[in-house]
């Protein structure tokens, strides 16, 4: 092969391919193959490294160093040459190793005899297994064909090492995906939740990754490509005049489908003895390696459709579809890169829990599994490909934990919490009708947030007394197009229904920001959070508001109606958002329509500026509701999005409680009704604190009346308030130390 033909490397391929066909026990093949692979090349050296665990590489077999560093020299990632391919997943090929960057003299190998070093990454769909090393006395750099020829048999160890044709006796390798890993992330959704794993895409298993018909693998490759093609342009017709983001995708789509450079690599590595399929999945694992060290966005974005269009031709390919025919697991864990809030939809509450590689805690797949209270974990890096279909899996949503395959004392420790939280859930259930009053006889309302049909049966479940926030975007949400004015109707109909009476207060349309609309205009915004977004998108296009004020009307027909504006900066916004209330009704009177019974139209208070408006705004106003995670985020200056800040400042700072407090003395003025509805209402503590501060309407999460109610039952408000005064007189910067301090002494 130190000529580079395509002969050398497809006899190379060939002996693998017996190799994995042989009784040897996992150590020996290995050892077989790199003496397989140090004959053909024609080098003195070959060595395999791989992962003992995520840090650690291991020399797991040689032919050319010392047999008595094998399973004794390891190296840590980015340590040495060898350290250095791993963690770059880029080759190193050099004729001087010794004077190469990095370079790292391990004396129990006896490497110091050879001078040229190339290192290959072996790699799995962007799973790092190891690296492939060959070494030689000669001076000299490995031609391109060389490491072409290096890179194709990496990848072919690579899906060996997924087949476990390296595990058993005197195993050079634990099982890939047998042992258990914990892995970090953010929680999203907080609960915990023991299921099986159940991947939303399930990976394409390459069982066949070396052929020795060239011709017939490219005569393969060429009709899976040119059905994925025609895939793509029946895609293409009919999302025409759709949603130009989507078509953008698409057009993506065609010309990666199209691309020679993909086409010609491809083939290349056919000719060299690769699979049809295993050749789209080499690309498929470079294309990933590179994701992981672009940063441009833009670029990321394409280096995925270039990913989710080979899944597609591997789909093709192997004839595995989406399901892999596999049933949904009695307790499933929904583990996925990204999801949709549609495609969440429709596993509902079936699922125990969901584990995203990506996804953000503000994403709309989030407000789903938040709304159905399903534990969810996001920004777990290697999931996806750590996790197989029907895996046993533990989800800690409070602390972004995944515990994946886990060890008997681990399960056992999380099974506790989850007992200790089902017996919770019993004592809330048995306060469930109580009045919230405090010791000190303080009446509290705690009501829901809801915004999805599935959570209407909380508001029973739960002993709401009613919905404080019905966010309506999520309706728009998770549709492809604007629904119809008779749809909101027939669904604002049900929610009021479903309430039998108790009152639900809806939040117009809140989008802008981290909620777009799959169909409407997307505008680039260099800050969306400070940009075109709920209210100021409802006053400049009226048409959209004017229609759900008229389906919110038509659906109470004659039943009070509370509306609510989200995010009024400043008064006359709320103003001019009322008057189009009043024309609503008018319009709605003379076409007949019956009125509601009572009609109360609130404001939203997310931006410090609106708890300074003039007294006519508080008198005017029916209610108000402080968004406690929009206000939050513009008080402190802190992006409710961005992990970096987000929880740096506490809700308990005694310049936010001072804020609060003020809000509260603005309402009492002209005795405005105020709630809070941000997430921190339904935070034990904080929901103390806030009530302590004089609110008296807290809107939270479902499964959070329970614990808040527990605590406020307990609660003499009026010696809290001290305790936050005092902390507040002797300078501290947030009060939570004394108040965690002050219910411990409660017991
Ligand atoms: C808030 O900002 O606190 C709020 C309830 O609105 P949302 O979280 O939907 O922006
Ligand atoms: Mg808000």
């Amino acid at each position: 092969m130190a000529d580079g033909t395509e002969t050398e490397s497809r006899k190379l391929l060939g002996r693998l391919r017996e190799e994995m066909a042989s009784e040897a026990a996992g150590q020996e093949r290995l050892d077989r193959i790199t003496h397989l692979i140090a004959d053909s090349i024609r080098a003195e050296v070959c060595s395999v490294y791989l992962f003992r665990d995520e840090d650690t590489l291991e020399l797991c077999a040689t032919e050319g160093l010392a047999p008595e560093a094998v399973h004794k020299t390891r190296m840590r990632m980015g340590e040495g040459l060898v350290g250095r391919v791993a963690q770059s997943g880029k080759v190193v090929n050099t004729p001087d190793a010794p004077s190469a960057k990095g370079f790292r003299y391990m004396p129990e190998t006896g490497e110091e005899r050879f001078s040229s070093f190339l290192g290959v990454p072996v790699q799995r769909l962007g799973e790092k297994l190891g690296v492939l090393v060959v070494q030689s006395r000669e001076a000299r750099r490995f031609s391109a064909d060389e490491v072409y020829a290096l890179e194709v048999v990496a990848m072919v160890l690579a899906e060996m090492a997924e087949l476990g044709a390296f595990v058993g006796e005197g195993a050079a390798l634990s099982p890939l995906h047998q042992q258990s890993v914990q892995l970090s992330g953010g929680p999203a959704q907080e609960g915990y939740a023991e299921g099986h794993v159940w991947l939303h895409e399930p990976r394409v298993v390459v069982t066949n990754p070396i052929a020795d018909d060239p011709h017939r693998e490219r005569e393969r490759l060429n009709e899976a490509v040119e059905e994925l093609r025609v895939g793509v342009d029946k895609m293409l017709e009919i999302s025409q005049g759709g949603d130009k983001e989507q078509l953008q995708v698409l057009e993506a789509y065609r010309m990666f489908a199209n691309s020679k450079g993909w086409m010609r690599r491809m083939e290349e590595d056919i000719a060299l003895g690769l699979s049809a399929e295993a050749a789209v999945e080499k690309e498929q694992s470079q294309a990933r390696a590179r994701m992981g060290q672009v940063t441009d966005p833009y670029l990321r974005e394409r280096l995925a459709d270039l990913d989710d269009l080979s899944n597609r031709l591997l789909r093709i390919l192997t004839g595995q579809g989406n399901t892999n025919g596999a049933d949904l697991p009695p307790d499933p864990i929904l583990i996925a890169r990204n999801i949709g809030p549609g495609d969440l939809l429709e596993y509902g509450r079936s699922l125990k829990g969901i584990v995203l590689e990506e996804g953000s805690v503000g994403s709309h797949a989030t407000i789903v599994a938040r709304a159905l209270a399903i534990p969810l974990v996001v920004h777990v890096g290697r999931i996806t490909t750590e996790a197989l279909n029907g895996d046993h899996i533990l989800v800690d949503g409070d602390q972004g934990i995944v515990h994946l395959r886990p060890e008997d004392t681990v399960a056992n420790a999380v099974r506790d919490k989850i007992a200790m939280q089902a017996k919770a859930q019993e004592r809330y259930a048995s306060i469930r009708e109580t009045p919230t009053v405090t010791r000190d006889g303080e009446r509290i309302n705690l009501v829901m947030n809801a915004g999805l049909m599935a959570d209407l049966p909380s508001l029973n479940n739960s002993g709401a007394e009613g919905v404080g926030l019905f966010r309506t975007e999520l309706q728009f949400l998770i549709r492809n197009q604007m629904p119809k004015r008779s749809e909101l109707v027939t669904q604002y109909q049900r929610v009021l229904d479903a309430a039998e009476g108790k009152r639900v207060i809806f939040r117009t349309l809140d989008i802008g920001s981290d909620k777009v609309l799959p169909y409407m205009k997307h505008v680039a915004e260099p800050n969306p959070a400070l940009g075109w977004r709920a209210i100021r998108v409802g006053l400049d296009k009226r048409g959209v508001m004017r229609m759900q004020l008229q389906a919110l009307l038509r659906a109470a027909n004659g039943r009070p109606l509370s509306i609510m504006f989200p995010f009024v900066a400043q008064a006359d916004e709320f103003y001019e958002a009322r008057w189009e209330v009043n024309k609503t009704i008018e319009r709605e009177k003379r076409l007949g329509h019956i009125l509601p019974e009572t009609l109360e139209v609130g404001a939203m208070l997310e931006t410090p500026s609106l708890a300074f408006a003039p007294q006519k705004f508080f008198d005017e106003v029916d209610f108000v509701s402080v968004g406690g995670n929009d206000l939050k985020q513009f008080f402190f200056a802190a992006d409710r999005e961005n992990e970096l800040v987000r929880r740096r400042y506490d809700t308990l700072n005694v310049s936010f409680l001072s804020f609060i407090a003020q809000i509260v003395e603005r309402c009492n003025s002209s005795n405005t009704p105020l709630s809070f509805c941000g997430e921190d209402a339904g935070r034990p503590v904080e929901a103390l604190c806030l009530a302590a501060m004089g609110i008296r309407t807290l809107s939270m999460r479902p499964a959070s009346i329970g614990p808040v109610k527990s605590v406020l039952l307990r609660a003499d408000l009026q010696s809290l308030r001290k305790i936050i005064a005092d902390a507040r007189h002797r300078g501290e910067q947030s009060v939570r130390p004394a108040v965690m301090e002050w219910l411990r002494n409660q017991g």
